[in-house]
């Protein structure tokens, strides 16, 4: 019997020498050394002009609600096809959710539908880019500025990806990335950034994520003392967690193109079924890349993906459904006014998307396996 899982993160081996080297040191808590080392790093290769490590990438959108001022009665728009943290994060600050559909041909925000769901209260937009493909950015942000609204990017799964030559969470004004042990590169199971690309909000951001004070300027030696001068919280990780994702940003080209690499044989090796109708490939728009960070299809019913995830679960495979519709979810239900909307594409996502299973250590034979079993399951 085959056990392939569907995920499983990947030690380069320098973990635990960073570490170690964090711990040696003797500076244990957030803003250190490696916090430092990897803000510079993400700064330097994809130009944030400001990033800033987090515990989670919950965390980042927390922060970046705070910074967008988002107060109750607001309205932020949101994809319902997305985690819980993208509209709790904004749910939090007492905003209203206003959820609109994906596109047809992706699970991404339908770029064309957002103008619609504006009102004089509409304060963010925010799109993420699901399996780390990109939403169509520069519409979204032409509408944004046309309303004077800001946009955060839910970059969580788009590490090294890119919107027409740009990096994905260097668009909006801000952006969140996370490095949950799912993710492509991990901070040692929770971790997260918040990318900062409006110089507005870079003196303010250091302050919420540094608990309200402005401890960051003071350890820069810019002011002399440090106090209370804001709201925030404890949003910066030990060094310890900042260690362990430098060890893997070390590797990063090579996880990237480990895992581009398989998704590329998943779909060589799905394609021709692909055009018999039995589901559908994820589209790739021309301005987007793929990071490697997802592989899925879209099973033309739910009756259809319930009997290939359970005949894959039977070979040992460890292939999964993603996200249930937040429009459709309970709290959603109990804590809205007026009607839920109707949102057809992402209810067709949430019932036929299936991720197969993609890791850096996912070997080319299992990769045919799952192929073979995917064929077989259609030839039956
Ligand atoms: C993973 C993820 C998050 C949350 O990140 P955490 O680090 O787990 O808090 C938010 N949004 C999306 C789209 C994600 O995939």
């Amino acid at each position: 019997m085959n056990n392939i899982p569907f995920n499983k993160p990947y030690l380069t081996g320098k973990e635990a020498h960073y570490m170690y080297q964090a711990v040696y040191t003797g500076k244990l808590s957030g803003n250190g050394l490696f916090t430092k080392k990897c803000q510079q790093f993400f700064e330097d290769k994809y130009g944030f002009k400001k990033a800033i490590m987090t515990t989670s990438g919950t965390d980042a959108l927390e922060m970046a609600a705070i910074l967008c001022d988002v107060k109750p009665g607001d309205e932020v728009i949101v994809p319902s096809y997305t985690f819980v943290s993208t509209a709790l994060a904004f749910v939090r600050q007492g905003a209203r959710i206003i959820f609109a559909d994906s596109c047809e041909n992706n699970p991404n925000i339908d770029a064309e539908k957002i103008e619609a769901l504006i009102t004089p209260k509409t304060k963010v937009i925010v799109p993420v880019h699901y399996a780390g493909v990109a939403c169509d950015m520069d519409r979204i942000m032409e509408i944004a500025s046309k309303h004077h609204i800001l946009v955060v990017e839910d970059a969580a799964q788009a590490i090294d990806s890119y919107y027409k030559g740009r990096p994905l969470g260097s668009i909006g004004h801000l952006g969140c990335f996370s490095f949950h042990e799912t993710k492509n590169i991990t901070a040692g199971g929770e971790g997260g950034l918040l990318t900062v690309n409006d110089e507005r909000f870079i003196h303010r951001a250091e302050i919420i994520w540094e608990k309200g004070t402005n401890r960051a300027e003071f350890f820069r030696g810019m002011v002399n003392k440090y106090g209370w001068v804001d709201t925030g919280s404890s949003f910066l990780p030990s060094e310890i967690n900042s260690a362990f994702l430098y060890a893997q940003i070390d590797s990063l080209e090579m996880i990237q193109a480990r895992r581009k690499a398989i998704s590329i044989k998943y779909k060589e090796g799905l394609k021709e079924l692909a055009m018999r109708g039995c589901f559908s490939l994820a589209d790739l728009p021309e301005y987007a890349t793929n990071n490697g960070h997802m592989f899925y299809v879209v099973c033309r019913s739910l009756n259809e993906r319930t009997a290939l995830l359970d005949f894959l679960k039977g070979q040992g495979v460890g292939a999964v459904f993603h996200y249930l519709s937040l429009h459709m979810s309970e709290y959603y239900k109990e804590h809205h006014q007026g009607p839920i909307p109707d949102l057809p594409n992402c209810d067709r996502f949430a019932d036929c998307l299936v991720r197969l299973p993609m890791y850096f250590e996912l070997k080319d034979e299992e990769v045919e396996l799952i192929i073979d079993q995917i064929k077989h399951f259609y030839s039956l």
